[in-house]
């Protein structure tokens, strides 16, 4: 039987604004889990500009994407946030109590009164590299991401790519694969420094391949991968892999939340601007993936969104239960709460 994950809200993404949507749902005591296909919080922040400065969130005159992102993380500590990383919200019902059924793509099972979709631009997904046919290999053999490192064990496997996935990937399953090789277009990498050396020193010794150049082809039958063909400087080689991992960086799409049946403008979630609500109550949508008039797509924003959220959601949560206001620096319950008190 599946097993059935149960918390007050479940909040679809791990993005700036879902995190604190985590403290401002933590101070009304409602328990959150959150979602995310990427592998770490911090949605855009992390993955597109960790060490970009940011000039305007509130009393921070400057602070870097992945710093703001390790702050909320310290900030909603307090409140035992669950995450599950690495999955994608594939689907979004009703049941028959009024609460919520959240489901992955790996079949993990969710319930909660109170859903927040928090998902950005939409959820972060592979490019696939433009290699004909790949696509019958796609989920049997070609992988664009590493879920189980058991499942790559003995395998032969070619990883294609010069950044930080290709490289890191490379010096973690080189010791579990029967023989590794690493593609990538030019002997230039985007990776770390550090990773690139540890790379070029197994090769040194012999453990793993490393091939200038670009996989044309595939060769193969019912999905399973047998070889790649790689040209590179020197001329076109077949490569013998049981396994393609490829490494072509990520792109944003609405994905799975064009079926969940909410109202849509745009590929954005119209909401109100009193609970940021959408067309099926109980499900708010806070952040860039919202739209309502004068809606500007910041996080100062989003963060106000969460704030308004929460006391609707902990309506929903306890209708029984009296939501009064009250500040941080003077309520002994908060701070309590907070754990400084
Ligand atoms: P996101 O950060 O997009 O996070 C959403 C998360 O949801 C993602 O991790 C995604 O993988 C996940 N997700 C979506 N769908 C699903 C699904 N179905 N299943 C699982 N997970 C899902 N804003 C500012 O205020 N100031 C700035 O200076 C600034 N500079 C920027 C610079 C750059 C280069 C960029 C790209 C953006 C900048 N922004 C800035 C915008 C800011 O990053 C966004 O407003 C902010 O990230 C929105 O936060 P969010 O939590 O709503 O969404």
């Amino acid at each position: 039987m599946t097993q059935v994950t149960r918390t007050d809200v479940v909040i679809v993404g791990a993005g700036p604004v879902g995190l604190f949507a985590v403290f401002e749902l933590g101070l009304l005591d409602l328990k959150c889990h959150l979602i995310d296909i990427l592998d770490r919080p911090g949605g855009q922040c992390a993955e597109l500009y960790p060490e970009k400065p940011i000039y305007d969130i509130p009393a921070w005159p400057v602070i870097s994407g992945q710093e703001l992102v390790d702050r909320l993380m310290e900030q909603i500590k307090p409140f035992q946030p669950q995450f599950t990383f690495n999955r994608m919200v594939c689907a979004l019902e009703r049941l028959e109590d009024g609460s919520f059924r959240v489901t992955t793509d790996e079949g993990e099972v969710f319930e909660a009164k109170v859903v927040v979709i928090a998902a950005g631009g939409g959820s972060f997904q592979p490019k696939r590299p433009p290699i004909p046919g790949i696509e019958a290999f796609e989920g049997k053999s070609v992988f664009y991401a590493v879920r189980r490192m058991e499942e790559f064990r003995d395998e032969d496997l070619l990883i294609v790519g010069g950044g930080d996935s290709a490289l890191d990937w490379t010096l973690n399953l080189q010791p579990i694969a029967r023989r590794l090789t690493l593609v990538h277009r030019r002997p230039e990498f985007r990776a770390a420094p550090d990773s690139v050396n540890k790379m070029l020193a197994l090769r040194d010794e012999g453990k793993l391949t490393f091939q200038i150049g670009q996989v044309t082809a595939l060769t193969g039958e019912d999905g399973q991968l047998t070889g790649a063909r790689v040209k590179g400087p020197d001329g076109e080689v077949e490569i013998a892999c049981t396994r393609l991992l490829p490494f072509f960086g990520l792109t944003m799409k609405l994905g799975p939340i064009a079926n969940w049946g909410l109202n849509l403008h745009e590929n954005l979630i119209p909401v109100d601007t009193e609970k940021f609500e959408t067309s099926e109550p109980g499900i708010f949508a806070i952040g860039d993936i919202n739209h309502y008039p004068g809606k500007l797509k910041l996080i100062l924003s989003g963060f106000h969104e969460a704030a308004l959220m929460a006391q609707a959601a902990k309506r929903i949560v306890h209708p029984d239960q009296r939501v009064v206001f009250q500040y941080t620096t003077s309520s002994t319950s908060l701070q309590k709460k907070l754990g400084v008190a």
